[in-house]
């Protein structure tokens, strides 16, 4: 005997990572999708991978397609919205049921439009056993259109003079988190969701990993513009309180310009009684220049208590159609 302690018949624990995967009409691309992902993780034969797959009320064949996969794949969860809740919902609830279940040590959360590539994901993973709790994807080259890289740039630019916290730029969702920051990320309900601040906000060891974004393989984003500045609203309304309190420096700084110029017409009155302040056209744009601001302001302040209403409603933040995961896998099966 040489003191080593022994180990045979021990099975080693092996680490379970989860795929958290939103879908919303990827009829086309599921299929290839998954061969990339499989693809990808073979190579790691040493973990326990399942792949959630989240159908946000797609209105194509794309949960058919999804249950193909399933016949052939009993790795693959199918959880089913009751209707389309958006990106950000669709992918709360894959790691509502992971961090419920306990049913994975990371989780990374990717498009299924193949926009990130799997073979990314394996680095991650990669930096998630060197130590790191959270690894986001960092684009390093983003293949979208010049108005869509315009915009994105503009609202990060609003977003870090604003946010209370700092939110990565060019970081979308895709990105590996550790179990206990699934747990935390879990335990934010808000209703607008802006997820990439929450993960932000929950802190740990957070790390970059640059990647390339792909061009979307098949079918069309499901962000339009109208979306998008929905969703910009929600990082800003969500991560800040600025544009309140900008109402009142406003408020000081056209205050403090009324009395210079009531200091002005005075003096005219005063020293000038020859001259007149001329009248009706600097009042009609004074007063329509100022209504639009008064209501512009209404509006931020209307922004804010909308998200108030919406939290004291308190309405569950989904609802589930459908839950395909598999039971002999030991990862249970939620009511
Ligand atoms: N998606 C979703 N619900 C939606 C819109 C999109 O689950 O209401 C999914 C979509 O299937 C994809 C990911 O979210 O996997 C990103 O969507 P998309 O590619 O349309 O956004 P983009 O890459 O253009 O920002
Ligand atoms: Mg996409």
């Amino acid at each position: 005997m040489d003191g080593t302690v022994e180990t045979a018949g021990e099975t080693p624990v092996r680490r379970r990572v989860a795929y958290v995967l939103p879908v919303y009409n990827e009829q086309d691309n599921i299929a290839v999708f998954h061969e990339a992902l499989v693809g990808a993780t073979s190579a790691r034969a040493d973990l326990d991978f399942e792949f959630v797959y989240v159908d946000d009320g797609s209105r194509d064949a794309s949960l058919e397609r999804l249950v193909e996969l399933r016949e052939r794949d009993p790795r693959v969860t199918i959880v089913q919205f009751s209707r389309n809740y958006g990106h950000q919902v669709a992918v709360t609830a894959g790691l509502d049921l992971v961090a419920g279940t306990g049913a994975a040590d990371a989780v990374v959360v990717m498009d299924t439009d193949l926009q990130d590539p799997p073979r990314v994901s394996l680095e991650m993973i990669e930096r998630w056993e060197a130590g790191a709790e959270v690894v986001y994807a960092q684009r390093r080259t983003r293949k979208d259109t010049a108005f869509k890289r315009a915009t994105a740039w503009g609202f990060y630019w609003v977003l870090d003079r604003l946010a209370s916290i700092e939110i990565p730029r060019n970081v979308g969702d895709f990105r590996l988190m550790d179990a206990r920051v699934v747990a935390e990320v879990a335990r934010y309900r808000e209703h607008d969701r802006f997820l990439r601040g929450i993960v932000a906000h929950v802190g740990f060891r957070q790390e970059a990993l640059l990647f390339d974004r792909d061009e979307r393989y098949a079918g069309e984003s499901g962000y339009p513009l109208r979306k998008m500045i929905g969703f910009a609203a929600s990082g800003i309304l969500g991560f800040s309180t600025a544009p309140l309190k900008m109402i009142s420096r406003l408020g000081f700084a056209i205050s403090a310009f009324s009395l210079l110029l009531a200091c002005y017409v005075l003096g005219v009155r005063l020293f000038m009684p020859e001259e007149t302040v001329p009248g009706w056209a600097f009042l009609g744009v004074g007063m329509f220049m100022l209504s639009g601001i008064q209501l512009v302001m209404m509006g931020v302040i209307g922004s804010y208590l909308g998200r108030v209403y919406v939290e004291a409603q308190d309405r569950p933040l989904y609802t589930l159609a459908m839950v395909a995961r598999d039971p002999a896998s030991g990862r249970g099966v939620p009511a």
